[in-house]
């Protein structure tokens, strides 16, 4: 074996051939796969070999349908078969909330451009004459996907990959990966060692173990997941004597599972309760091309439901019952990205639909490997959503979770429960007495909404307006009249400090840093070609200290990024205060008298301007109180030690009574703050948009010196933005927009929503997102899907609640 690469790939399932394959299309010939076993011994040799397109995400949805459209390419390409049958894939649907569902993912299968029908019974039962469509209201048909043999599908690109110079070698284990001093990996394995710039790891079940070598603790832990494989049918064979087409997969997401023909018998696929998560301690040394044995009681409910809607399954004997190891991860979504804290050191693991993702994640990570980024947004994939809190037994339980919720009803406002509470605010319990909904965003809790006295504290989940609608609209209505208190606690804070920081940080965001101690500033971090890569409050805690806040969502992805380029001399320090401080956020008119009752500190205007902040005293604690807020209101956002939080709560629920404070939850928020037209980091600024398509140039300065993505802003600049920000108003009834729907003007798709909500305080339901400039006059008449239906969505000036910002500073 050669004893250097450019790039090593550890894995030769599916998915580490497709990145082989891949990275030599992206030009890079010097690759090198390494397989402990044969290719395609992992899960790879016994899927089932589905091409699901549906999918709710939005960078998921792009991945599966790259990889559909690529197969469909490569017999040509490489002269090998996939046996690719495009038989279109059919979704059941028995209940109007199922339907719902299907209407939201098409308005996603649009702004991404993936065909499909919306179709009732009597086409359901032309596609499939052997369905009995009792009690089936419709289904949602793909013309487009069907099933490919695996195995064939992974032979293919291999031809693919070697035939543009990358190097297999089978039979070889990776026994220990080490980085050197000068960067370069070391790979160690049971054939010799090999040295090279980047490391790439597909492998599959023992995703653990292979990050183990680099002291990473992956959340992904595989789930059993079983399929039965029939003799043959005679009403089968009959159609298949005949000479009609194999019928569609399908899938009845109502009883979970799939269903497809295979040499004229069938294979039926359920996602059970119970499955239960596998080599949690590690994969077996003998599990080479292992299955366990089938469990027949937990497929029986299935196989049941299958019998009730295809009748001829009923005399169907059972040839096999194929049960293997599929990765999962806490979402069901892969990890696609950098290894966090790792140079040059990449993955791709935790792929329960691998063989669907493998060509979109082979593509779009060796865009990133090589490029320097990819693009499109592959948040939903990226490595570092997780955090530390995702342990062993947080995995193992969520990861079973994910696994059969695999065909629940993918409701937008749906909260897990398995493997909670994990992380807390100290405050908890006093919110929880207060009538707390809870919702759970990277393992912290946190309220959704205050159920009040009588009315029961649960969600009824709906793609409509539901049972919390009109409580959230009193908790808005109380932020923009009295006060509120919001926990924030889960906010991501960090802190550079050191004779180096002004100058790191000056470099990594596209805007001065605060000059003056004690002074804020909202700034983003950018990509190369200008896109939102982070998005940072930073105040200026000392001449050489800044404290930066972010996302909840972006503790690690933050971490990483800060951490990434440290100067070496160590003149630059970072440190993460995440869990370390709490923060309560105090808004309203009335929240200058409040926090007067329990400050001894000067809040009036001139003392305490908007956008700056002051360590001050709250009762017998210390805090740090910033003048900024999410929802566009007078407020303070106080930073305090977390020992501390319970006695600022209770001083300032005890001063807010006289004045009507309440409690505000994340759902009012995120309406308050789309009524502000402020967008969020991660739903409506990615990497796909530039700061300057987003309408933030406000927060850029091109002139003070170079920064990450300044080239692309001034060619923007020069050619004009190919995209612009804009809000809308919507005429919607018993749903709002959310976020991926796509926009429309005379009839043409001329952009995407990234977010929406109903505006409570405005009393108006409205959108956000970005349409090409020609669609982006105040003024313009597009239309927004909701639920299938379009509906007029009006192009409104900017922040429809307070537009001059009055509020903030008075
Ligand atoms: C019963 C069943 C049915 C399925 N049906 C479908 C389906 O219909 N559609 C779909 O999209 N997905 C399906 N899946 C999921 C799919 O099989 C996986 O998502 C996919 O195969 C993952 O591919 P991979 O390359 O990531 O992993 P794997 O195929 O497991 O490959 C990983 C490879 O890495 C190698 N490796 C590990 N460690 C090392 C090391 N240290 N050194 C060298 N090599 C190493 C392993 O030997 C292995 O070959 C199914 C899974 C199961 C269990």
């Amino acid at each position: 074996m050669q004893a250097q690469a450019r790039v090593v790939v550890i894995g030769g399932g599916v998915v580490g051939v497709s990145m082989a394959y891949h990275l030599t299309k992206a030009g890079w010939s010097d690759v090198v796969l390494l397989e402990k076993y044969e290719l395609t011994s992992g899960s790879t040799w016994h899927a089932a070999g589905l091409l699901p397109l549906f999918n709710m995400s939005y960078s998921v949805g792009q991945i599966h349908k790259y990889s559909v459209d690529l197969y469909k390419t490569l017999e040509a390409e490489t002269g090998q078969d996939v046996s690719f049958h495009v038989t279109g894939n059919l979704r059941l649907a028995t209940n109007p909330e199922r339907m719902d569902e299907y209407k939201r993912y098409c308005a996603t299968a649009n702004t991404i451009g993936v065909p499909f029908e919306m179709i009732g019974p009597a086409e359901i039962r032309e596609l499939w004459p052997l369905c009995n469509t009792q009690g089936l209201i419709g289904a949602l048909y793909h013309p487009d996907d069907g099933h490919i043999a695996p195995a064939d599908v992974t032979q293919a690109m291999a031809i693919g990959a070697r035939n543009r110079g990358a190097k297999i070698h089978r039979q070889t284990s990776v026994t220990a990966i080490r980085q050197q001093r000068n960067g370069e990996w070391l790979v160690v394995t049971d054939k010799g060692d090999i040295v090279c710039e980047h490391v790439v790891s597909c492998t599959g079940n023992y995703a653990r173990e292979t990050l183990a070598m680099v002291g990473l603790e992956l959340p992904v832990i595989p789930v059993e997941h079983q399929y039965i494989v029939t003799d043959t049918v005679p009403e089968l064979v009959e159609r298949h004597q005949a000479g009609l087409p194999e019928m569609a997969v399908l899938r009845e997401s109502d009883a979970s599972y799939y269903l497809r023909e295979e040499r004229q018998g069938y294979i039926l696929g359920p996602y059970e309760k119970g499955a239960p998560a596998c080599f949690v301690d590690g994969v077996p040394e003998d599990f080479e091309q292992d299955l366990f044995p089938g469990d027949l009681e937990r497929l029986m409910p299935h196989v049941d439901a299958a019998i009730n809607r295809v009748p001829t399954f009923e005399a169907a004997g059972i040839k096999d019952i194929i049960n293997g190891p599929i990765a999962y991860t806490p979402d069901g979504s892969p990890l696609v990205g950098p290894a966090w804290g790792l140079r040059n050191f990449w993955l791709s693991e935790g792929h329960s639909f691998g063989v669907t993702a493998a060509g979109g994640a082979g593509k779009y990570l060796a865009e990133w490997i090589v490029e320097g980024e990819p693009s499109i947004d592959l948040l939903d994939v990226d490595p570092r959503r997780f955090g530390d809190y995702a342990n062993k037994s947080y995995t193992k339980a969520k990861n079973e979770e994910a696994y059969e919720h695999v065909f629940v009803i993918h409701y937008p406002d749906e909260e897990r429960p398995a493997a909670r509470p994990a992380k807390t605010s100290p405050c908890h319990e006093r919110l929880a007495a207060r009538g707390a909904v809870w919702g759970q965003r990277y393992g912290w809790e946190r309220p959704n909404w205050f159920a009040p006295d009588g009315v029961p504290a649960e969600d009824v989940w709906s793609f409509r307006r539901s049972n919390y609608f009109e409580h959230v609209g009193n908790e808005c209505r109380r932020a923009r009249e009295a006060a509120a208190l919001i926990d924030i606690t889960s906010f991501t804070k960090h802190r550079l400090s050191g004779p180096g920081a002004e100058a790191y940080l000056d470099r990594l965001v596209a805007r001065r840093l605060p000059r003056a101690v004690g002074r804020v500033n909202l700034a983003h971090a950018l990509t190369p070609t200008g896109g939102v890569r982070s998005e940072f409050t930073i105040l200026r805690e000392g001449p050489e200290a800044f404290y930066l806040t972010s996302s909840g969502a972006a503790e690690r992805y933050d971490n990483d990024f800060l951490s990434r380029n440290l100067p070496a001399d160590g003149s630059v320090r970072l440190d993460n205060l995440t869990t370390s401080l709490g923060c309560l956020v105090l808004v309203g008119p009335r929240s200058r008298e409040i926090l007067a009752k329990v400050t001894d500190a000067e809040l009036s205007n001139a003392a305490f301007p908007w956008l700056s902040g002051q360590e001050i005293g709250v009762g017998l604690a210390r805090t740090w109180a910033l003048r900024i807020n999410f929802v566009g209101e007078l407020g303070w956002e106080l930073h305090h030690p977390i020992a501390y939080q319970n006695q600022i709560f209770d001083c300032l629920v005890e001063a807010g009574a006289e004045f009507g404070l309440g409690m505000c939850g994340m759902r009012a928020m995120d309406s308050l703050r789309i009524e502000k037209s402020y967008r969020m980091w991660g739903q409506d600024l990615t990497r796909e948009y530039s700061v300057l398509e987003a309408g933030l140039e406000r927060f850029v300065h091109l002139d003070k010196g170079d920064f990450v993505g300044r080239e692309a802003l001034l060619g923007q600049q020069e050619t004009g933005v190919p995209q612009r920000f804009v809000t809308l108003e919507v005429e919607a009834d018993d749903a709002d927009p959310l976020g991926n729907e796509p926009l429309y003007l005379g009839g043409l798709m001329v952009g995407r929503a990234t977010a929406g909500a109903y505006g409570h305080v405005v009393a108006k339901s409205l959108a956000i997102g970005y349409v090409g400039p020609e669609s982006a006059a105040l003024g313009t008449e597009l239309e927004i899907e909701i639920l299938g239906d379009r509906r007029s969505a009006r192009v409104i000036p900017e922040s429809p609640w307070d537009p001059e910002n009055q509020r903030l500073r008075a």
